[in-house]
């Protein structure tokens, strides 16, 4: 037996044969270079050939994985379509007189050089992306085959990375596994896995061949452990564990319907955060009561321009509408500091997240602002939307922000397009200011969010990303638990509810503290849900 350690990206336990995967890039050139003319011309079928796969997987992963999931290949086209990316190409073939397939290769690998040299860590994650295009390319310049994917049904796919365009080429739904030597829990290929719920591990260190193929591999995705050709006494272990983990989420699913209530008969409604209209699936799935907080800077990321208003207003208004009666909470932009793209064209800061980021971007930037406002308020005749304004230290800012507001509904009125008049309008508190002023900042807003993970950051003055520091990043801390405290009070003296959308929320150490405290909602990844309803149903207040 083989044990491996890495880090976890999706927790679940799962088993299936070893199978090594290797993406396009094991298509490797070979032989003769023709004439320079001739090479362009092979460069050029390919490049053609690739479009027409990605536009086929394009249009396959939007039915596997909806729209944010097939949002890579429509970028993999662009990128194909690069003039920088194809003269790059065809200047090497002609100067360099040789085969197509090496040609690409230096192509690739001066521009993914230039990618991973940014500042912008988004654009740094890029040079993966045209790695996989030029393998992509590269292969079709080989053989030209299609591959065969069935090779890995029900198995535990190990290799050194995986590209999320590789990901969705094979039959996804029946992989039992993932383990990468390389990879980063912020890939899409994890992203693509948290949504998919297929366990997966990654950063092992272990190189993968060959010699361990028809082992068995099993997979611990709590603790990050890999154990290939597992020992009778491990798949024991495993087995046990993997059914009462089971039986744990059985026995959470039948609380999918039921209401967050304490016996005392205090309810505490729990939401979901959600980043993309495909997360609605998990919303359903783990019963959420209503959106706290919809990420609405995820349809601006993996995005090589602006979303237009259209296509905001058509993810916000498929959000409202399958949620019906219940809220649905659009936060705006919250760009800027760990959160870029690169067409946002911020300036590079010393201290990103003390700079230019959130509302300080929307206000600066009116037009970018309207345009998601006038999306967002459209969107709210489909349902119960509000909006809610991030990382919000002054009343200017609130005063700001409602003016633009209202300047966005009187343009829809006289345009006559209808929106929710009485859309209601709230403020998070994620800084100290906020929480310290929420007695006057209650006077302009509906409703308060408080937002633990930047509270606890700019309370402690730790950075959130900073995993050095983890340990100094204390969301218990008295100080934190007290300016939650005098937010809700504030805000209920002026007779707003207040809920909490950062990661606190899902603390169930604090769920009672919360409830005494008056928290009137929590929203939470849609997996901590069901957990943290059973803990509100057994608690009871009045003992
Ligand atoms: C928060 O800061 O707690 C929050 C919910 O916002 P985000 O994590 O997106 O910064
Ligand atoms: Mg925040």
């Amino acid at each position: 037996m083989l044990i491996l350690k890495g880090t976890p990206v999706f927790s679940d336990i799962a088993t299936g044969r070893f199978a090594v995967f290797c993406g396009n890039s094991e298509f490797e050139e070979r032989g003769k270079a023709g004439t320079p003319a001739e090479e362009i011309e092979r460069f050029r079928s390919a490049r053609t050939a690739a479009l027409a796969e990605l536009a086929e997987l394009y249009k396959s992963a939007v039915e596997k994985v909806g729209q944010s999931g097939a949002d890579l290949f429509e970028a993999h086209e662009m990128m194909l379509c690069d003039d920088d990316y194809i003269d790059a190409v065809e200047t090497r073939i002609k100067d360099g007189d040789i085969r197509a397939e090496m040609a690409v290769d230096a192509a690739a690998k001066r521009i993914s050089a230039a990618f991973r040299a940014m500042d912008n860590a988004y654009m740094r994650e890029r040079a993966a992306d045209v790695f996989d295009i030029s393998n992509r390319v590269k292969r079709l310049l080989g053989s030209g085959e299609t591959r065969d994917f069935s090779a890995y049904d029900g198995a535990v796919l190990c290799a050194e990375d995986l590209y999320a365009s590789d990901m969705l080429q094979l039959h996804i739904g029946t992989l039992a596994g993932i383990v990468l030597s390389g990879g980063s829990v912020n890939s899409h290929t994890a992203i693509l896995a948290q949504t998919l719920s297929i366990p997966m591990i990654v950063r092992t260190g272990m190189p993968f061949t060959e010699a361990g193929a028809h082992k068995t591999v099993l997979i611990d995705g709590f603790t990050g452990t890999v154990y290939i050709d597992p020992s009778e006494a491990i798949q024991k272990d495993m087995e046990t564990k993997k059914n009462a983990y089971d039986k744990r989420k059985l026995q959470l699913s039948r609380l999918r319907d039921s209401v967050s209530r304490t016996a005392d008969g205090r309810k505490l409604p729990v939401f979901a955060n959600i980043g993309s209209p495909d997360n609605l699936l998990q919303v359903e799935e783990n019963g959420a009561e209503g959106i706290g907080l919809f990420r609405s800077e995820f349809l601006y990321l993996d995005k090589e321009d602006y979303p237009t208003e259209e296509e905001q207003f058509a993810a916000y208004k498929e959000v409202a509408e399958k949620m019906g009666a219940r809220p649905v909470i659009i936060r705006t932009l919250d760009m800027g500091a760990d959160k870029q793209a690169a067409y946002f064209k911020l300036k590079k800061e010393i201290n990103p997240a003390l700079g230019m980021r959130a509302v300080r971007i929307s206000l600066a930037r009116p037009d970018l602002f309207k345009t998601q406002l006038r999306a967002l308020c459209r969107a709210s005749a489909f349902g119960k939307i509000s909006v809610m304004f991030p990382l919000i230290v002054s009343l200017e800012e609130v005063l700001q922000c409602k003016a633009l507001l209202q300047a966005v509904q009187a343009e829809l009125k006289a345009q006559h397009l209808t929106y929710d008049e009485f859309m209601q309008v709230g403020i998070m508190i994620e800084t100290p200011a906020a929480a310290l002023i929420s007695d006057v900042l209650a006077e302009e807003a509906d409703f308060f969010s408080i937002g633990t993970n930047d509270l606890v950051q700019y309370t402690l003055a730790v950075d959130r990303q900073q995993t050095e520091l983890d340990a100094l990043f204390n969301p218990r801390h008295p100080a934190v638990l007290r300016l939650i405290q005098m937010t809700v009070e504030n805000g209920h003296k002026a007779g707003i509810p207040v809920g909490i959308c950062g990661d606190l929320g899902a603390d169930l150490t604090l769920t009672e503290t919360f409830l005494r405290m008056g928290v009137d909602e929590l929203s939470v990844a849609p997996a901590a849900i069901l957990p943290l309803r059973e803990k509100i149903c057994s608690l009871n207040l009045s003992k």
